[in-house]
């Protein structure tokens, strides 16, 4: 719409949009005001840019040639900052969340969030419901561990990031969560990512270990396309031929989606590297790469873990990797 585009102009476009079957979506708060035309595509395509050329208050119409389009810059060209509580992903801040692989026990969560809290970090990460190669492998505590969660977040007052792995879990796990996070395995379950977007509460989503940049942001649009543009979208390796590490940090993946969407981009240096050794070197690439924040596995005794215990650092390496990660934020004007 033209800068000077009255409210009564911006509501008769919406109304349009509607009477022809599509659906109008519009960035609230902004100066410039953008409508999305949302829709399946045809070959009333070309006839659509000239009909909505023709109304008032509209300055231009442009065909989104990506396949997302609300995730993309074309529609949102400012950063959007999703926001947990005081927590702001997306600003100068470069947001941590750290904890354990999964919550064990009480004991065990406390400790390691006392201890990441005590560190700086901003939010409490923990799987109650983890999703193992292995059926034979530690599944979780289940809603056990979402109560753990809540206890550790009202001891520490941080926010708690958890994944949802099944739409049946959901209610469940949003009563608890702070951040409903998607896993590598679940990226492209679309009625998951649906469901997700109904709930409203900022979503933690993770790249799938063998998807493109663009099936990720295929993934966000989902979600925001259901009314909830609250998502970060992590890094967390990829699948390559490459074996000496677990999985293969895709570090161009942030400068790209930092081009192409709006949305803040994290990095999970545990899982890409799935080695506590290389941890600390992978973060702070991912920090002068241009990360909004990172998902650190954090646990009081990595031998004894109940999963990636090998990826997981302990409690003071978590600690001076905080101090290296500020060091390196403040060199590119930005804090943790
Ligand atoms: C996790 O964060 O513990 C996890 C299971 O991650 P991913 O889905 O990336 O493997
Ligand atoms: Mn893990």
């Amino acid at each position: 719409m033209s800068p000077q585009a009255t409210p009564e102009e911006i509501a008769g476009i919406q109304e349009e949009i509607e009477r022809i079957g599509f659906r109008p979506f519009i960035n609230p708060g902004v100066e410039r005001k953008v409508i999305a035309v949302l829709g399946e595509l045809d070959v009333r395509k070309a006839d659509l840019v000239d009909h909505f050329s023709t109304f008032p208050g509209v300055e231009r119409v442009e065909l989104i040639s990506e396949l997302w389009k609300l995730a993309s810059r074309k529609y949102h060209p400012h950063d959007t900052v999703v926001q947990i509580g005081d927590v702001r992903i997306g600003s100068e801040t470069i947001v941590i969340a750290a904890g354990p692989c999964s919550v064990e026990s009480e004991p065990q969560l406390l400790e390691v969030a006392e201890a990441v809290k005590k560190a700086g970090a901003h939010l409490l990460r923990g799987g109650a419901f983890k999703p193992r190669t292995s059926p034979y492998s530690f599944q979780g505590l289940g809603e056990e561990g979402l109560r753990i969660l809540a206890k550790a977040r009202e001891k520490t007052g941080l926010p708690v990031v958890t994944e949802v792995m099944d739409t049946h879990e959901l209610p469940m796990v949003a009563k608890y969560a702070d951040v409903l996070q998607i896993g590598t395995r679940n990226m492209q379950n679309y009625p998951l990512l649906k469901k997700v977007g109904m709930m409203g509460k900022p979503v933690l989503l993770k790249r799938g270990l063998g998807s493109k940049v663009r099936d990720l942001l295929m993934s966000a649009e989902y979600i925001i396309s259901e009314g909830n543009d609250q998502v970060v979208l992590c890094e967390r390796g990829i699948t390559t031929f490459e074996d000496s590490t677990r999985n293969t940090t895709d570090i161009n993946a942030i400068p790209v989606l930092k081009h192409w969407t709006h949305l803040p981009v994290m990095l999970d240096p545990s899982h890409a590297t799935g080695d506590s050794r290389y941890v600390p070197a992978i973060a702070l690439a991912a920090i002068a790469a241009g990360a909004d924040g990172l998902l650190i596995e954090v646990h009081n005794d990595p031998p004894r873990a109940k999963s990636d215990g090998p990826q997981s650092l302990r409690p003071d390496a978590f600690e001076s990797l905080m101090v290296q990660m500020g060091k390196v934020a403040s060199a590119i004007g930005k804090t943790i």
